[in-house]
C-alpha cells in the first residue's frame, strides 16, 4: 500500500509545472472547497430543521410572554440556520419550538425577527408564484399571496415593530406567518400540485 501511495504522490507532482498555471488551479480548488463547505453546512442545517411528516409542523404556536435571554438565543439559532440552509425565512415551529416567532430576510437589509406577529392589513390584490419550503425539500408549488401586507409585532427585546411589505417580502412573510398556525404551502396550492408534491414527500415521510 505504501508503494502505491508514493507512486501516486510522485505522479501528481510530475503533472504540474510550477508557476502561474498552478496558482490558478489552486484558486479554483479553493473555490470548489468553499462551495463544498457551504453545501455541507446547508445539509447540516437542513438536518436540524423539521421535515414534512414531523407533527410540530402541523401545530399552532403559542404567544410569547417572556422576552428573555432564551428567546434571544432561539432567534440567533434560527437566523444562523436560515442562512446556512440558504433560506429567506424560518419559523420556530420548523425547529420544533411552538412559539410565535419567525426570522426572515425580505430584502438585502439583513435578517429580521418578529415575535407575536399580526397581519393588520392585507391587500385584496393577490399574485400567484412558485414557493419552496425548507421543511418540504424538493417541492415547489404555486401559491397565491396578497401583494402587500402590513405586519405588526415585537422584536426579540419586546419593542413594537411594524413592517410594510410588498412583492417578495410580502410573500416570504405570509409563508412564515402560516407556519405559526401549522399551515404549509401544500395546503395553499391547487389539487394537482398538491398531489404531485405529496408524491415527492411521501417516500421520505415513510422512511423517517
Ligand atoms: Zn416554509
Amino acid at each position: 500500500m505504501a508503494d502505491e501511495h508514493d507512486h501516486e504522490h510522485d505522479h501528481e507532482h510530475g503533472e504540474h509545472e510550477h508557476g502561474e498555471h498552478e496558482h490558478e488551479e489552486h484558486e479554483h480548488d479553493a473555490e470548489l472547497q468553499a462551495e463544498a463547505e457551504a453545501e455541507a453546512r446547508r445539509r447540516f442545517a437542513l438536518s436540524q430543521i423539521r421535515q414534512y411528516g414531523d407533527p410540530a409542523l402541523r401545530m399552532r404556536a403559542h404567544e410569547v410572554e417572556d422576552f428573555d435571554e432564551d428567546l434571544g438565543r432561539l432567534v440567533e439559532r434560527m437566523t444562523t440556520l436560515m442562512h446556512e440552509a440558504q433560506g429567506v425565512g424560518l419559523a420556530a415551529t420548523q425547529v420544533g419550538v411552538l412559539r410565535r416567532v419567525f426570522v426572515f430576510e425580505p430584502d438585502d437589509e439583513g435578517p429580521r425577527a418578529i415575535v407575536n406577529p399580526v397581519i393588520v392589513e392585507r391587500d385584496d390584490e393577490a399574485e400567484t408564484d412558485d414557493e419552496g419550503c425548507l421543511s418540504l425539500q424538493g417541492v415547489r408549488v404555486p401559491v397565491e399571496r396578497s401583494i402587500r401586507i402590513v405586519l405588526e409585532g415585537k422584536d426579540p427585546s419586546g419593542e413594537d415593530v411594524r413592517y410594510e411589505l410588498d412583492a417578495y417580502g410580502s410573500r416570504v412573510t405570509q409563508h412564515e406567518f402560516d407556519h405559526l398556525d401549522g399551515v404549509l404551502i401544500i395546503d395553499r396550492t391547487d389539487d394537482e400540485h398538491r398531489k404531485e408534491a405529496l408524491a415527492t414527500l411521501r417516500p421520505r415521510a415513510v422512511l423517517r
